[in-house]
């Protein structure tokens, strides 16, 4: 499944993000946290996530 996409992590990716302005993004819990707090941004759970 890969891993983060955000710069400097290199944590598992658990969930995929949708950004209206911008391409969708799979990233790691913590950052997922983080970045769906911005408007507009959609957060789904990876199928194999290990919350
Ligand atoms: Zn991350």
């Amino acid at each position: 499944m890969g891993t983060c996409t955000e710069s400097d992590c290199d944590r598992k990716a658990a969930v995929r993000l949708y950004v209206p302005w911008d391409e969708d993004r799979n990233v790691c819990a913590s950052h997922a946290r983080v970045l769906v707090q911005r408007d507009g941004v959609v957060a789904m759970a990876l199928d194999d996530a290990e919350l």
